[in-house]
């Protein structure tokens, strides 16, 4: 069952809400404002994995249950809206009258004897959940909880992250941040305006799609800034040119040739671990890189090249300059000599694993 049936998706088209808030500030890891813009001007998506995403369709099947764990575990009592127009004090009312395309939908509201609370519910797979434990809450959670606190004029919000397999949760406490609200505010309007003039355009002219796939839509909305090249997952990145640009994402392949493994248990817990293992490693590299700089530094200072601290020996010398063979230059100057000698060696394959949204 999808998440979201095609009128609801056609109806997020006129407004932006607090799922939105990643993509409006283009925040690491999948937020891009490009796709945001794509997805509410209607644009017809390359991929569309959304919809039958089993990871996904478990996490709303299992927001009652998740949501009855909070109110077990905090105590508080939660209430399901159903009318998220009517939701909000009056300070959030009014905000939400002043910019039309600002509205909230939220998970559930929880009371509690200092006032209404926001509670946002996740469902996460292993590695995710170890992230969060790790590092808290991700820059897109975090504005998409302060959406919804601006959006509704509440102080503070939870967010009741849980780890289905295992049975665990977290419950972070977000407090309302102004701020961070305000910048949400300001950059929304001028996201709304370009949309709003992008469809102008596109309601005079029609969406023309020329032979390469390069369509008006990358014309009409550019990105907001250069933080829009995430691209490590996007439903639109056959069109996008701004994807050619990002080192760091999955090459774009024919769906067709995607071999779906998705019922190999064995093959899922390999892939959960490689996924955890590269996200310790990354963060053990930074921190050991960090604190490289930091011994290189004082060493230098200090003018030593060899000393002792916290039970250790540093060593910290210049040696030998390398001898290198220049192969560019070699085959410069005896261009026959290295045609001659390069051969084609044995392909080896290599393994990229690009860890997907699927949290919800
Ligand atoms: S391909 Fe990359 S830059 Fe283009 S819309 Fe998608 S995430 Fe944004």
């Amino acid at each position: 069952m999808p998440r979201l049936t095609p009128a609801e998706v056609a109806a997020r088209q006129n407004f932006l809400g607090g799922s939105d808030a990643g993509d409006l500030l283009s925040l690491e890891p999948y937020g891009c404002a490009r796709k945001l813009g794509a997805k509410k001007l209607g644009i017809v998506p390359d991929y569309a994995w959304d919809e039958d995403n089993p990871i996904l369709e478990r996490g709303h099947a299992l927001e009652p249950v998740f949501a009855n764990e909070y109110a077990q575990r905090t105590g508080r009592k939660t209430q399901i809206i159903h009318d998220h127009d009517a939701v909000g004090n009056k300070q959030g009312k009014a905000l939400r009258e002043k910019h039309p395309w600002f509205r909230v939908s939220i998970d559930r509201r929880a009371l509690d004897d200092a006032g209404p609370r926001l509670v946002e519910i996740k469902s996460s797979m292993q590695w995710v959940f170890a992230q969060y434990r790790a590092d808290g809450p991700s820059a897109a959670h975090v504005a998409q909880t302060q959406w919804g606190l601006g959006a509704t004029g509440w102080d503070v919000s939870d967010l009741f992250v849980g780890w289905p397999d295992g049975w665990e949760f977290l419950n972070f406490e977000i407090e309302r941040d102004q701020e961070t609200i305000d910048a949400l505010i300001d950059r929304g309007h001028v996201f709304w305006n370009g949309l709003l003039s992008a469809r102008e355009v596109i309601e005079r002219e029609g969406l023309r799609a020329t032979e390469e796939g390069d369509q008006r839509w990358e014309l009409l909305l550019p990105p907001l800034d250069d933080g829009a090249k995430q691209c490590k997952k996007c439903e639109y990145r056959r069109q996008c040119k701004t994807a050619q640009f990002s080192k760091d994402g999955p090459e774009v392949v024919d769906e067709s040739s995607v071999t779906d493994l998705k019922g190999d248990g064995v093959l899922a817990l390999a892939v959960a671990d490689y996924v955890a293992a590269s996200a310790a490693e990354s963060k053990a590299k930074d921190a050991k890189d960090r604190a490289k700089k930091i011994i290189a530094t004082q060493m230098s200072l200090a003018d030593s090249e060899v000393c002792r601290a916290q039970g250790a020996k540093v060593f910290y010398r210049a040696g030998k300059p390398p001898m290198k063979f220049d192969l560019k230059d070699f085959r410069k100057q005896h261009p026959e000599l290295a045609k001659e000698f390069t051969k084609p060696g044995t392909p080896s394959r290599t393994m990229r694993v690009y860890p997907e949204r699927m949290d919800v």
